[in-house]
């Protein structure tokens, strides 16, 4: 396969189409349900993959068609948690939310994803990336009433992603991605367990992996939570240290409009970085050349080869129309870069 320079590729979740889940938010619930329901996901799953394409997207992502959320989906899947009797939690000290119960042993008694990979994986030739929740990011978005002990709940959530990721990999996934906002709240966890925990999940992979750490969806919880951050966002001096010695190969980030000192990507140079050059939280269209001007500003401290234009998180709460300007603007942001150049 030729290799792309400056790939692009989307964080996470697109909007779903109206008649599978009410458009433009989270934890939507499905309209169809059974059979109909298993059709509607794959048939979402094939819109998602034409806009992509369409948009000139390079590394195909599922959008999360087959998932309510990026975290609880997940879970759902496992033995030893109550979808039944939820709690109410604080998620990342920010936001309350009904979540699960773990009530007992976790365990993953069959794949979750794999065999919407594998359909994903039939019907196309590019590079695929599928993104699982990150081990920390899971204990935050639970209530647990067995283990009391985040860092061995986290210990057992890596040993069951590991098994996914390793049978994602073999359903011809080519880049793993975790999701772990939560890296940027929990800095004591993260150096206590959380990284560890993270390179448990990986243990044994052959293929790309990636953590994507964010400042969250465009919600009002985040949105309120970043205006409490001051005028500069050092979460990422905390914990690209620890990523820079890690096994994982790619860091995806939030950039453009955030306040993230661009500097701190210094702090994973020789890492892939996937640079955030389109605003979640945002209805407005990025130009091409606001993507480009995030993008040659970050090339002072990622070297080109290995810089993933993408989206600074998932992009559920939008909606279909504003998602696909935004892509097309990925892509032609990047190539203004590619003929700059000469690529
Ligand atoms: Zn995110």
């Amino acid at each position: 396969m030729k290799k792309i320079l400056l790939p692009t590729s989307i964080v996470g979740s697109m909007p779903k189409p109206a008649w599978l889940a009410p458009p433009e938010k989270l934890w939507s619930p499905w309209k169809l349900e059974g059979e109909q329901l298993l059709e509607g996901k794959q048939d979402a799953l094939r819109i998602t993959l034409q806009e992509q394409q369409l948009a000139g997207v390079d590394i195909i992502s599922d959008g999360e068609q087959t998932r309510q959320h990026f975290v609880t989906t997940f879970i759902e899947h496992l033995n030893g948690v109550d979808f039944e009797n939820r709690k109410t939690v604080k998620i990342r000290d920010r936001y309350d939310a009904r979540v699960p119960v773990v009530v007992g042993e976790v365990a993953r008694q069959k794949a979750v994803f794999v065999e919407d990979a594998k359909f994903l994986r039939s019907q196309t030739d590019k590079r695929i990336k599928w993104a699982l929740p990150g081990p920390l990011t899971m204990v935050d978005t639970l209530y647990d009433d067995h283990y009391k002990s985040r860092e061995k709940l986290a210990w057992e959530f890596a040993k069951v992603l590991n098994e996914e990721a390793r049978e994602l990999q073999d359903a011809g996934v080519d880049i793993i991605q975790f999701d772990e906002p939560a890296f940027n709240v929990f800095f004591d966890e993260v150096n206590d367990f959380g990284m560890a925990a993270l390179e448990r999940a990986i243990e044994g992979l052959t293929c790309e992996t990636a953590v994507h750490i964010c400042y969250g969806y465009g919600i009002k919880a985040n949105n309120d939570w970043k205006k409490t951050l001051g005028s500069e966002w050092r979460q990422y001096e905390e914990i690209f240290p620890k990523i820079q010695k890690s096994k994982i190969d790619v860091v995806s980030l939030e950039c453009h409009n955030s306040k993230v000192p661009l500097n701190l990507i210094e702090l994973v140079r020789g890492k892939k970085v996937m640079v955030g050059a389109i605003d979640v939280a945002s209805n407005a269209i990025e130009t091409p050349e606001e993507v480009a001007d995030t993008l040659r500003k970050t090339l002072e401290f990622v070297n080109i080869e290995n810089l993933y234009p993408s989206t600074n998180c998932g992009m559920a709460p939008l909606s279909r129309e504003v998602t696909r300007g935004k892509l097309s603007a990925l892509s032609a942001g990047a190539e203004i870069i590619r003929r700059e150049f000469g690529v």
